[in-house]
């Protein structure tokens, strides 16, 4: 495993020097590639500090957003289909490459776990494409409309650290389905694989339709960046992904922004649902990746009457439980206090180095051994705890007892803190599930199934890995980043 990544590695490294001194830019593709649409037979090379071509990556917010914009203006000169040739090579590469982008993915990170990293990338078959820009027609008495989806331009990004290259490869999806063209700021902890994927898109874009940059990122992502991105007048629409800090800064830019929130899913299990199949369920969401999925069970709520049984149907699909010590020495190493605080303070924050860490390195800071393949940890605790009430990513859930469906409902609406993202319940009674939907209205509602269902993964549905919560557009399809257009004919063209 070391040695595929250091090789990935080092040939990037060879890239960005053999791209600085203006020789060939990459030395995966020997063979010379057919000479592009356009190409006038100069280099093409491009600004990226000493001349040389990096494929989309860029030093400055500048550079990278007016390169996205002539890259816009060669699409639209291009239709449709190239718009569909370009989806489908960013599908392509992310199934031709998931495992090794996966595990350099983690590598960078070091959060999360290699099957689901690489699973991640093999799904973006899922999400969708230009078929959903179908435009609706009216047409009566008075003549012919026509309202198209038309794209707005470049939109500027932004993408998490918990899946960086999924989140990107999707939005791409989206974006340029729609007709756009993207500009990324990546997280700083997740950048060089974020790049890294940039480079090969545009590498197989260009060699396929001789447009380059049509996403493009900036080598070195700051706040100061992301600034300047926002506020280049090129970019017409922001797409960010990321917790609350991110959320706020893009809605303060003045440019409408797609937001895809912070998320704390409940779910709530009542003495109606199928216990073994809840706990099944509850297990592969929650330990998807080491919980970093923002839809991922975070807190369970469950009617007193099976909470028992429910419990030892965790255990029997392979989390393990710890006991109250165990769960108060993992809550003091989980959590960063206050000076002169401890477990039980409201305003605590989550170690970053417990989030998406696997299960081992939870288990040994509370002191329990676990057997090999457990899938997550669990531990009975009150409403308040802290474990309830942050947005943990970390496999480690915690199970809180309630005494009837009403009171489930209202401990699940204080710990999802109104973000409105993911809910799930558990149950055969549709009063419950009408009342826990209506009180906590969430983008997300999946019943009886793993949070992972209400993106498409075992339920009915598209994939994204942005899904817009705060600012209302839900989880994002090619629609979500285009302007209605209407094409109106009078008093002619309808035929009767
Ligand atoms: P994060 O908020 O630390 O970072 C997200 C992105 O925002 C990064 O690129 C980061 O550099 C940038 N950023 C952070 N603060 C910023 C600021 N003040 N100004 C400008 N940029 C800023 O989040 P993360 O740890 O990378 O990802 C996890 C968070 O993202 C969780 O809260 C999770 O719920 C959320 N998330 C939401 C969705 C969704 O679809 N709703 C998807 C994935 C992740």
């Amino acid at each position: 495993m070391a040695n595929a990544v250091n090789e990935a590695l080092i040939r990037d490294v060879i890239e960005d020097v053999l791209g600085r001194l203006g020789g060939s830019p990459t030395i995966a593709t020997a063979a010379p590639t057919a000479k592009p649409a356009g190409d006038n037979g100069s280099c093409g090379c491009q600004a990226k500090g000493s001349g040389g071509r990096d494929f989309g990556v860029f030093k400055t917010a500048d550079e990278a957003c007016d390169a996205a914009a002539k890259a816009f203006q060669q699409l639209r000169g291009q239709g449709v289909e190239a718009r569909r040739r370009i989806v489908e090579i960013v599908k392509s590469l992310c199934e031709d490459n998931a495992e090794e982008w996966g595990r350099i993915e983690l590598e960078e990170t070091k959060i999360g776990r290699l099957d689901h990293k690489i699973e991640k990338l093999q799904i973006i078959r899922n999400v969708p494409g230009v078929e959903w820009l179908r435009p609706d027609g009216l047409s009566g008495d008075h003549g012919i409309t026509l309202e198209e989806y038309t794209p707005f331009g470049v939109v500027g990004a932004v993408t998490p650290s918990t899946h960086s290259i999924p989140t990107l490869a999707g939005n791409i999806v989206n974006i340029v389905a729609a007709g756009n063209a993207v500009v990324f700021n990546a997280h700083p902890a997740a950048s060089r694989c974020a790049a890294l994927a940039v480079r090969k898109f545009n590498e197989a874009i260009h060699r396929a339709i001789g447009i380059e940059n049509i996403a493009t990122i900036i080598e070195q992502p700051t706040l100061e960046s992301f600034g300047e991105m926002c506020a280049n007048e090129n970019v017409r629409l922001l797409c960010v992904t990321g917790g609350p800090g991110v959320v706020d800064a893009a809605m303060k830019t003045g440019k409408r922004a797609i937001c895809a929130g912070p998320g704390n899913p409940p779910v709530l299990v009542d003495a109606t649902a199928d216990i073994d199949r809840a706990a099944r369920c509850v297990v592969q969401g929650a330990a998807y990746d080491n919980n970093l999925l923002c839809i991922g069970e975070k807190e369970v709520f469950v009617l007193d009457s099976v909470a028992d049984a429910f419990m030892s149907a965790l255990e029997k699909h392979a989390a393990v439980r710890l006991n109250a010590s165990q769960l108060d020495a993992l809550t003091q190493a989980a959590f960063v206090f206050p000076e002169g605080q401890g477990a039980g303070c409201g305003h605590a924050a989550t170690n970053k180095d417990f989030i998406g860490k696997d299960v081992p390195v939870l288990a040994q800071a509370a002191g329990v051994r676990v057997p090999n393949g457990t899938q997550l940890l669990f531990a009975e605790t009150d409403a308040n705890h802290l474990f309830v009430d942050e947005e943990q990513m970390m496999p480690m859930l915690p199970v809180v007892r309630v005494r009837s469906v009403e009171e489930g409902v209202e401990a699940a609406l204080k710990a999802e803190h109104n973000y409105r993202h993911t809910a799930i319940i558990h149950s055969h009674d549709v009063n419950h599930m009408t009342a826990m939907g209506r009180a906590l209205d969430t983008t997300l509602f999946v019943k009886n199934g793993p949070s992972m269902a209400g993106l498409g993964l075992g339920g009915e549905g598209y994939l994204s890995f942005s899904i817009a919560t705060p600012t209302g557009e839900g989880v994002t399809n090619p629609r979500t980043f285009t302007r209605v257009r209407r094409c109106v004919m009078v008093d002619n063209l309808r035929i009767y």
